[in-house]
């Protein structure tokens, strides 16, 4: 007497296995117009106001909760022409 747990014989095909994205893709776009850069947080990307985004793009990009979202590039652009670093010259 007793069971005995038949084992099953792996059979089926493992379709299910998905082919790794190489490209990294977050959750996020990026509110500038024409980028196709991510504003994840864990991308580098960051948040500015309106106000700043609207010096720097004018009218193209995106609003989202009064914050523009923007990818790490365009914000190191965007904080390349603003110049907030604590940097004292001379
Ligand atoms: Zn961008």
């Amino acid at each position: 007497m007793g069971f005995k747990a038949r084992d099953r014989a792996s059979r089926k095909s493992s379709d299910d296995e998905q082919a790794s994205s190489s490209s990294k893709e977050g959750q996020e776009p990026c509110g500038v117009n024409g980028c196709e850069g991510w504003s994840d947080a864990s991308m580098g990307g960051r948040s500015i106001s309106v106000n700043d985004a609207e010096d720097m793009w004018g009218k193209g990009f995106t609003v989202r909760k009064n914050r523009v979202r923007v990818c790490k590039s365009c914000y190191r652009s965007w904080k390349k022409s603003n110049k907030q670093d604590d940097q004292h010259y001379g």
